[in-house]
C-alpha cells in the first residue's frame, strides 16, 4: 500500500491526523518515508546543507570540539555523537580537523544516530575510507547509547525534521490544525484537541507551532550531559523567541512542494524553535550559549582564516569554489542569518568557542 493510501485509512478509521504523526509517517515510516526510502542531499537530490557546501563547515565544528574537550579536562575517552550525519560528511570534515589535536582524535568514540539505511551506508563509506582507525557505532536512537563517558553532541539540520503540531487561533480559542480527506487526496481541517499553546490570544487565524518531539530530545541530551558532562551544538534555521507563524514546509528538487500531494516524496520540514530549546535545557540544569547565527559563529572560530589557507597557491577555480562556498555560509542573503547556532554545556564549562561575542 503507498503511504497515501496508508493515511487515507488511518483517516478514514480514526478521524483527522495531527501534523506530527503525518510528519512522522511521511519522514521515517519504515517502509515509505522520505528518509527511510533516499539519499535526499546534493544537487541531484532535493536540498544542499552547510556541510555539503564547503569542508570548512565541518572543520569548525572539529575545532570547536577540540576546544571542549580540553575545556571538559582532556578526559581520555569521549563519545563524540552525532544526530542526523547526512552523508558523514560533517563528522567526515570535523575528524580531519581534529588531526590538529592527536589526543583528542585518539580519545573519540563516536555514535552515530541515524534512522535512514541508505544515509547510513554513506556515512559508513566516508568515514570507513577516510577515518578507518576509529570506531563508529550506529544507532537508531540518543538512548540506545551508553551515558559511561564525557560527551560532545552534534546536530545539524537535525531538529527540523522533528514533527510538530500546528494551531489555528479561531474565535478565541486554539484549534489543532489536522490532516484530514478529501475526495480522494488529503486536505487541512480544524479540530479542537488537548495540548494548546500557552499563548493567551492573538489575530484571527494566527498559526502557532508546538513542538513536543524536539523538546523530548532536548530533555534527553540535557539529562546525559547533565550527567557525564559535556556539551551539545545544534545548528538549524529557525528563530530565537517563540511567536506566531507557520514554518512548516514541503521541500523537492531544491523547491518548495505542495504539504499534502505525494506523501513521502517530499521532505518536510519545521524551523526550530531555539526559545523552546533554551528553556529546556536550563531546566534540565544546563548553561546554554547562543543562540547567535550561523555567519556570526563560524566567523568567530576562524572560517574567513581557513578559507585563506585553503586558497593559498591554489589556482582560480578553486579559490572561487572555496570563497564562493564559504560566502554561502555566511552571507546574511543566503545562511548566515536564517541558521542559527546554540549550545547548552554543564555549568563548569565556562565560555565556549563562537559565542563569546
Ligand atoms: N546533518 C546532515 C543531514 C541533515 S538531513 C547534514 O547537515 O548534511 C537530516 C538527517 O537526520 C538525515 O541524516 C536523516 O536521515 C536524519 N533523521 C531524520 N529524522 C531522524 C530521526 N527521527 N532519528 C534519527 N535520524 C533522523
Amino acid at each position: 500500500m503507498s503511504l497515501l493510501a496508508t493515511l487515507k485509512a488511518t483517516i478514514a478509521a480514526e478521524g483527522p491526523i495531527g501534523i506530527d504523526r503525518y510528519m512522522a509517517l511521511c519522514l521515517t515510516d519504515p517502509v515509505d518515508g522520505y528518509y527511510t526510502t533516499r539519499d535526499p542531499l546534493g544537487r541531484a537530490g532535493d536540498f544542499v546543507t552547510a556541510p555539503e557546501i564547503s569542508q570548512i563547515f565541518g572543520e569548525m565544528i572539529g575545532l570547536w570540539t577540540a576546544a571542549v574537550w580540553q575545556q571538559l579536562g582532556s578526559p581520555a575517552a569521549f563519545r563524540l555523537i552525532e544526530l542526523g550525519p547526512g552523508r558523514g560528511t560533517l563528522m567526515m570534515d570535523a575528524l580531519r580537523a581534529l588531526k590538529a589535536l592527536p589526543p583528542c582524535r585518539a580519545a573519540a568514540a563516536v555514535d552515530l544516530v541515524e534512522i535512514s539505511p541508505i544515509l547510513r551506508r554513506h556515512q559508513q563509506e566516508a568515514l570507513g575510507r577516510h577515518h578507518p582507525d576509529l570506531p563508529v557505532v550506529w544507532h537508531t536512537a540518543l538512548d540506545a547509547i551508553p551515558s559511561d563517558l564525557p560527551t560532545i553532541i552534534i546536530a545539524n539540520e537535525f531538529f527540523d525534521a522533528l514533527p510538530i503540531r500546528q494551531w489555528v487561533y479561531r474565535s478565541g480559542s486554539w484549534k489543532e490544525r489536522c490532516i484530514g480527506l478529501d475526495g480522494s487526496g488529503l486536505k487541512f481541517v480544524e479540530t479542537t484537541s488537548p495540548g494548546e499553546p500557552q499563548r493567551p490570544g492573538a489575530a484571527e487565524g494566527s498559526i502557532m507551532e508546538t513542538a513536543a518531539a524536539a523538546a523530548s530530545v532536548a530533555s534527553e541530551i540535557g539529562q546525559r550531559v547533565g550527567h557525564t558532562g559535556g556539551a551539545c551544538l545544534v545548528i538549524d534555521y529557525g528563530h530565537c523567541n517563540s511567536d506566531i507563524g507557520d514554518s512548516l514546509q514541503a521541500i523537492s528538487r531544491h523547491g518548495y512542494a505542495p504539504i499534502l500531494e505525494n506523501p513521502g516524496a517530499a521532505d518536510l520540514t519545521a524551523h526550530v524553535d531555539f526559545a523552546n530549546l533554551g528553556q529546556v535545557f536550563t531546566a534540565e540544569g544546563l548553561a546554554v550559549h547562543g543562540p547567535t547565527t550561523q555567519g556570526r559563529w563560524l566567523s568567530e572560530l576562524g572560517a574567513g582564516t581557513r578559507a585563506e589557507r585553503l586558497m593559498k597557491g591554489r589556482e582560480h577555480a578553486v579559490t572561487a569554489m572555496i570563497s564562493q562556498g564559504l560566502r554561502r555560509l555566511l552571507d546574511p542573503m543566503a545562511m548566515g542569518t536564517l541558521f542559527k547556532v546554540m549550545a547548552t554545556a554543564s555549568n563548569d564549562l565556562g565560555p565556549l568557542p563562537g559565542f563569546t561575542a
